[in-house]
């Protein structure tokens, strides 16, 4: 069967050793998929999830049981006070941008601890000169870098300490950077000592590609407000566009007055049949959320043991689903990434290219062949074309097919029959 794939067998060996290497961090995730199963379930059994909410409503959308009850789902699982999860929201970039919209105010500043925010952010805050960014309202922002990968906790405190930052920003993953993404542990540390000196300041964290990939989210370990996209890893493969936001209730009804409008908030926002797909994708979640950290992990060993360097390494801690790899030369990235494509479901016909895409400066390489286009829960790899030769590589809805779309990238680089 390998075979008629393209995949040889000494390929087909290496996958097989592997896989033995790797069994205990697969115990691991999987001790983590049952937990946040367990939250996922509970939740629904609180709220009575029945048939009823999969109802759909048009129009205004107003007394959508379906929707409001989702909302009650995620604030038990994420232990916040209120959420607001949408099918109105484009993307996980839309809801940041609600967010900070909804809550800031000309002549605040906003901080963000984690360096140089996800690189669509910039255009929102007016990093990058935008008329409509956040800037051209009167918005400051400033920035504090990571240092050895961790927070800078002495100038964080000695800027927060003087009370005049309105929102601290925290981005759990390491996005399209090299640096790492930073652990539940250290966003309680920083956010415990914050609090020390600082009670006021709102702290929003950045929660894309981290949930369910540890048995905490955030919003448990003390931040006010957290965002994520629904075609990333809550929607399980399934939701089709959406996102949220869950938090505390002052500021979730900032950021539904925002969405919507001044007075209406969350009372309006029709689900348009969204609510089943966002149910069911939470509910499998966990598990796909595992299949996604399985295939890093596979892809971190296989691509090790090739020669190449992946980063994080197959056996340290993961604290979102992205997987680097250093392939060191433009041929074999390209080819790997190829190679995604010809092991997508979708579009393996494809081949994609490097192009100059608006807004980067290097060409750049996207592999998906998605059911939901741009979901990146599902096996995706991309990279700008530029030296060290970096891909990023996230998803995969089961383990299977993620490990088939390696073999088979990592066939069409090395050569058939090699
Ligand atoms: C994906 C992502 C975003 C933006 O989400 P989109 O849905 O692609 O707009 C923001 N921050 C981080 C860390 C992300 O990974």
């Amino acid at each position: 069967m390998y075979n008629e794939l393209g995949i040889s067998e000494k390929i087909e060996n290496l996958s097989n050793e592997v896989e033995e290497e790797i069994k205990e961090e697969f115990k691991k995730i999987e001790n983590i998929s049952t937990y946040n199963s367990l939250k996922v379930l509970k939740a629904f059994k609180d709220n009575n999830i029945s048939e009823m909410h999969f109802n759909s409503t048009t129009g205004y959308g107003y007394g959508d049981i379906g929707r409001d009850t989702i909302e009650k789902v995620y604030s038990q699982i994420f232990k916040t006070e209120d959420a607001l999860v949408r099918n109105q929201f484009i993307s996980g970039t839309h809801a940041l941008t609600v967010a900070l919209f909804g809550m800031l105010r000309p002549n605040d500043t906003m901080l963000s601890i984690t360096g140089m925010p996800y690189d669509t952010l910039c255009t929102v805050i007016g990093i990058e000169e935008n008329k409509s960014s956040l800037k051209s309202y009167g918005i400051n922002f400033e920035q504090i870098e990571l240092i050895d990968n961790d927070f800078d906790k002495d100038k964080i405190i000695n800027r927060v300490s003087k009370n005049d930052i309105k929102l601290i920003e925290i981005q759990r993953s390491r996005g399209y950077s090299t640096r790492d993404s930073l652990s539940i542990e250290k966003i309680e540390n920083i956010i415990k000592e914050i609090r020390k000196v600082n009670k006021d300041v709102i702290i929003m964290v950045d929660n894309c590609y981290g949930e369910f990939v540890d048995t905490k989210e955030p919003s448990e370990v003390g931040a006010d407000i957290m965002v994520g996209s629904l075609i990333k890893n809550l929607g399980g493969g399934i939701a089709s566009n959406g996102a949220y936001i869950a938090g505390r209730a002052d500021l979730i009804e900032l950021c539904a007055e925002r969405l919507t409008s001044p007075g209406q908030g969350k009372e309006v926002g029709p689900s348009l049949g969204a609510n089943k797909s966002f149910l069911q994708g939470l509910y499998l979640a966990p598990n796909v959320v595992a299949s996604a950290l399985k295939t890093a992990v596979y892809t971190a060993r296989m691509m090790e043991r090739l020669g190449y360097k992946p980063f994080p390494k197959y056996d340290e801690k993961r604290n979102d689903i992205v997987q680097t790899i250093e392939f060191g030369n433009p041929n074999d990235l390209i080819k790997y990434c190829q190679g995604i494509q010809m092991g997508s479901a979708v579009d393996s016909n494809s081949i994609p290219e490097p192009w100059d895409m608006p807004g980067y400066t290097d060409k750049v390489i996207m592999a998906a062949g998605a059911f939901t286009m741009g979901s990146s829960i599902e096996l995706s790899c991309d990279a700008p074309i530029r030296e060290p030769y970096i891909a990023y590589q996230q998803g995969g809805l089961t383990y299977e097919y993620g490990k088939l779309g390696v073999l088979i990238a990592i066939q069409n680089m090395i050569g058939m029959e090699k």
